[in-house]
């Protein structure tokens, strides 16, 4: 029987939280796999959610920024000071905290792509500072099926051959299912990488690439 090589890269979203990044960060560190984690502002206000990102960082995971609120997605949201308040503010706080970054990751609204993902005031805020905006093709919805996302997430990755997945590093009843995920993607003959696949990233750099405009309200 032949394996598919198919790449699977895996990103954490929503945390970081301090009791279930640091087993997200057990399981990840006994499998030698490096992932990145798109931390939330207001996330952050715990010294114990501090911590954990700060060891992430340390063991090679890559930080970005997925925005303070987390409420409203950034093309949908027609407050004056949207930018400021959801990426400015993030990207002081984790580079105080020792974590600067030039990754962004928008907020979907349940893992829904669109021009709802970026204003053109984001988008050019991105640009200036030279962001990479990384985007994603597998979101299996752990936070909503926490005990069943591992088949839905595995039959997303045999479909796709360089699979980004969406998971959630501050949803303990999913994560308990992580390192069962990860060696599931082994068995199936997937390799696990830590980079982005290009056709996720519509800017590299500050650089605009393919799919920039379908995740910009204009
Ligand atoms: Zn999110």
């Amino acid at each position: 029987m032949s394996l598919v090589t198919k790449l699977v890269t895996l990103s954490f979203d929503n945390g970081p939280d301090a009791e279930v990044t640091p087993r997200v960060l057990d399981v990840l560190a006994r499998r030698g796999i490096r992932s990145s984690f798109f931390a939330i502002g207001k996330q952050l206000g715990d010294v114990g959610a501090q911590k954990a990102l700060a060891r992430a960082q340390d063991e090679g995971h890559w930080v970005g920024n997925h925005s303070w609120n987390h409420e409203v997605p950034i093309g949908e949201d027609e407050r004056a000071d949207t930018v400021d308040r959801e990426i400015v503010a993030t990207e002081k706080l984790l580079a105080d905290l020792g974590c600067p970054t030039r990754l962004f990751r928008p907020f979907g609204g349940g893992g829904k792509l669109g021009p709802h993902l970026l204003s053109t005031a984001a988008r050019d805020y991105l640009a200036e500072h030279k962001y990479t905006c990384v985007t994603w093709n597998c979101v299996p919805r752990d936070w909503v099926d926490q005990d069943g996302w591992v088949p839905t997430a595995l039959a997303m990755c045999a479909k796709e051959p360089e699979a980004l997945v969406v998971i959630h590093d501050y949803v303990a009843g999913s994560m308990k299912h992580l390192d069962r995920f990860c060696g599931e993607l082994l068995e199936a003959g997937h390799t696990i990488r830590q980079a982005f696949p290009e056709s996720c990233l519509p800017m590299r750099a500050g650089v605009a690439q393919a799919g920039l405009d379908a995740i910009t309200t204009l």
